[in-house]
């Protein structure tokens, strides 16, 4: 009782479920954070090693992501305990199962994240319907394969390269982690006429300061091996990413790769979160203190579930690339007119728009965080 209350304050999290069903070894948790602004949408994560305060922690960061984004859904998430590579017939009576519980919690719409795809998705939307992520073939507008994400950092790199006082044409990048994020903000960019030095995925780090192409990259990676395969590049050590000099410098694989122990390795003007949480705070007010500007996650990373929650809408492709595009520029606008203005962190100021969004809608329910209304979630 008082562990799930030690995580509550003004913001949620409204409801927290503990689902549980011997016969078929599910044991899930479900943290509706905030849905004041309607629905939460948040991944469905699978892992062994996941716990309640992770799954309290994700859930404020889709409130924060998704209220920053202007979008009309609260935070939530949901974890699954289980092995995500466990036999397929096991894993899909889980997902079902977990489906089938949270039939009534109205306040979440399931979503894809690490251990599950869009076919764990159409499990879901078999059981209860209410679900984002799904195959193309219901319905669902797959935002990986499009690069929902890699489409929003591209434009959030077209406002700050604004700030920064250099043209994004000839701009060098660097993209650490050359999966789903990475390769497609990669090619993104590329088309902008912007040169990729260093790109690295878990097998190895590689380096051209004259360039690397882009499309034979992918092609390596679709192909199932690894940027190090790559031909006319140097082949550097596991950590050396942080260290080729670049102008925009892209983290997309894992959390915490910049610390305050490495970050004056970073030899760049320009970071733009593609990864969640890949920068810590203490590493970000350092890079702040040397004027290199550092976009933050849930700003610069927002591209895939502005797609997710239009096509809850049902709206098309090309309808979710647009709404990436306005809004990510415009957010990313707002948060460094206020860093330029104020002199804060990008971070601070992007909490405060994210903060200004939730509460003026709080404001405006009976209760705080939900409302009875039909129809509302
Ligand atoms: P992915 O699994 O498709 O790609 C991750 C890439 O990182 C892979 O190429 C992997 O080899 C590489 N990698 C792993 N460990 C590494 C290391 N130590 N050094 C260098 N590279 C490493 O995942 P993704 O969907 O691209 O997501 C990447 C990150 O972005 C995650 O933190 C995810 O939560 C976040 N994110 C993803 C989306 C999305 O739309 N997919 C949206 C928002 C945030």
């Amino acid at each position: 009782m008082q562990d799930v209350f030690s995580y509550a304050d003004e913001l949620g999290p409204g409801k927290v479920v503990h689902v549980y069903e011997p016969s078929v070894g599910l044991k899930a948790i479900l943290v509706v954070d905030n849905v004041a602004p309607g629905p939460s949408i948040g991944g469905l994560r699978m892992a062994v090693d996941v716990g309640l305060e992770e799954c309290f922690r994700l859930a404020r960061a889709m409130t924060m992501k998704n209220a920053a984004a202007g979008l009309p859904h609260g935070g939530g998430k949901a974890v699954l305990y289980g092995d995500p590579g466990m036999p397929k017939t096991e894993k899909e009576r889980l997902i079902r199962g977990l489906a089938c519980s949270l039939r009534n919690v109205e306040e979440y719409i399931f979503a894809p994240d690490m251990g599950t795809n869009e076919e764990c998705m159409a499990w879901v939307k078999d059981e209860i319907g209410r679900v984002v992520g799904l195959p193309r073939e219901f319905g669902g507008i797959p935002l990986d394969e499009i690069g929902a994400t890699g489409w929003g950092i591209r434009h959030v790199a077209e406002i700050a390269v604004q700030y920064c006082g250099f043209e994004l044409q000839g701009a060098r990048f660097v993209v650490q982690g050359f999966g789903a994020v990475g390769k497609n903000a990669a090619r993104f960019l590329a088309e902008q006429g912007a040169v990729l030095v260093g790109a690295a995925d878990s097998r190895g780090v590689i380096h051209n300061p004259d360039g690397l192409d882009v499309e034979a990259l992918v092609a390596l990676k679709e192909e199932g091996r690894g940027v190090s395969d790559y031909a006319d590049a140097k082949r550097l050590g596991r950590d050396a990413a942080s260290d080729i000099e670049c102008e925009i410098w892209i983290p997309a694989a894992r959390p915490d790769v910049i610390r305050e122990d490495n970050v004056g390795r970073l030899n760049t003007r320009l970071v733009i979160q593609g990864a969640n949480i890949p920068v810590t705070h203490g590493a970000e007010r350092v890079l702040h203190e040397k004027g290199v500007l550092c976009v933050p996650d849930f700003i610069a990373n927002a591209g895939g579930v502005i797609c997710a929650a239009m096509e809850y809408q049902n709206a098309s492709e090309a309808a979710a690339l647009q709404a990436i595009e306005e809004k990510l520029r415009r957010n990313t606008r707002l948060v460094l007119e206020r860093v330029r203005s104020e002199g804060i962190m990008p971070r601070e100021a992007a909490v405060a728009l994210a903060l200004r969004r939730v509460k003026k809608v709080m404001g405006l329910r009976r209760w705080s965080l939900f409302s009875s209304a039909p129809g509302f979630v």
